[in-house]
């Protein structure tokens, strides 16, 4: 167990280990990773559904976006890991014209950031989409630049660059108390012992309020379960069908090797830590899935699983410096999308920490601050 260290890093999902690498790659290698689990992957970045995409409707999240799927383009040359970039691209469907109105905005917004996303109309979705029953849809959007990626490959690929240029990663290693003195951050406390520290992420996922409150920090990130289920190969299923999104219903469905996976958000979820299957919700989500998708009547279930989101109340992440504290940062509350801004955020935490600010992408939309000051906009495109 290390005595000192430079940077003590609290969760190794995709965030910590994103932010643990950019930090080594920067030359700051005396960092500990400290994950609570007995492997890294076992939070919401192991049970995600993999998408990535650049239709937000906030700018920053666009630009978080554009720079995390550079990276991923990138990944198997720099990280030397397979990450199974797939650009099938994200359809989202509108059932009303409320929707369709905000969508339009969203596409406007995208595209002055250099986003070829664009409006569908119904015909236009039936040739994207020719297995997808269009019963109530009035239109949608359309980015065939979005897509899917391998979460696990993500992460293994931070973890062993990390590993490979001197960071600790400790499993099983929950941090239990933070110590501060003199409005400072002087160390994290594990069982193991003590280590010495004047910079700490909380990077804990839907656990993120938890471990804030170690520093007496009231950090607004509620853990909300969220379940997917994964169907048995479907025959003939084409190699493009597209990430398709049911906007108003929360429901999605995309191809996972030669079958479907599918995802139906509840969002009368009460906040809480229950990851067991929904039997309700689930065959709640198994009606509208079938009536949407209508090959999946046929189609066999071969697993299921829940985990969580981390939501914060305006559904954007909380980033950064947290000025209670010195020293102290958080990297946490991507409220369900925090899988495809994981490479970006590690990059731009590294340079908070080691620059005093992070600058390849503006971050102030982002700061705990936004919620003392009541400003800051609800990101729009959540599922
Ligand atoms: C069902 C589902 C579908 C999703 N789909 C998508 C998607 O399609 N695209 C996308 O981009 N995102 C998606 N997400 C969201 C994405 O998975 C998360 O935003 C992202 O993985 C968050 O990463 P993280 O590192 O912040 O959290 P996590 O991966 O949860 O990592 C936090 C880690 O902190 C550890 N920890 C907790 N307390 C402590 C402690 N005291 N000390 C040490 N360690 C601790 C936990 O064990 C955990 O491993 C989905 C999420 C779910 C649940």
């Amino acid at each position: 167990m290390k005595q000192t260290a430079d940077a003590v890093v609290i969760g190794g999902g995709i965030m910590g280990a994103s932010t643990a690498y950019h930090l080594a790659l920067r030359g700051c290698s005396n960092v500990v990773v400290l994950e609570a689990a007995e492997m890294f992957g076992l939070g919401a970045t192991g049970l995600n559904a993999g998408g990535v995409r650049h239709q937000f409707s906030t700018a920053v999240n666009i630009e978080l976006s554009k720079l995390s799927i550079g990276m991923m383009e990138r990944f198997p040359d720099e990280m030397d890991q397979e990450v199974s970039l797939r650009r099938c691209g994200y359809l989202f469907l509108a059932d009303n014209e409320a929707d369709l109105e905000r969508f339009r905005r969203n596409v406007d917004l995208q595209h002055r950031h250099s986003v070829p996303s664009c409006i569908v109309g119904v015909s236009d979705i039936a040739v994207l989409a020719p297995e997808v029953a269009l019963e109530g849809i009035v239109g949608g959007s359309w980015c065939p630049l979005d897509g899917l990626v391998d979460p696990h490959g993500l992460l293994q690929g931070y973890i062993a660059q990390a590993r490979r240029r001197g960071v600790t990663l400790l499993t099983r290693t929950p941090a239990t108390g933070i110590e501060i003195s003199g409005e400072r951050v002087q160390g994290v406390i594990t069982a193991a012992g003590t280590i010495a520290t004047s910079t700490v992420v909380i990077a804990a996922g839907p656990w993120s309020a938890a471990v804030g409150t170690l520093a007496g920090i009231a950090l607004p990130i509620e853990p909300i379960r969220r379940q997917i289920a994964v169907t048995a190969a479907i025959p003939g299923l084409r190699s493009d069908f597209p990430f398709v999104i049911d906007f108003s219903r929360a429901l999605y469905f995309h191809r996972e090797g030669n079958a479907i996976l599918t995802g139906m958000s509840n969002r009368d979820e009460p906040p809480g830590f229950d990851t067991t299957v929904d039997e309700a919700w689930r065959l709640r989500h198994f009606e509208h899935a079938i009536e949407r998708l209508p090959l999946l009547a046929d189609a066999e279930l071969a697993a299921e699983w829940a985990g969580l989101y981390e939501v914060t109340p305006d559904d954007q992440p909380i980033l950064g410096r947290l000025p209670q504290v010195g020293g102290l940062h958080v990297c946490a509350g991507f409220s369900g999308h925090g899988l495809m801004h994981g490479p970006a955020t590690g990059l731009l935490m590294a340079e908070e920490i080691l620059d005093g600010r992070a600058h390849t992408i503006d971050i102030d939309p982002l700061r705990w601050a936004r919620f003392e000051q009541g400003s800051g906009a609800s990101e729009f495109n959540v599922v």
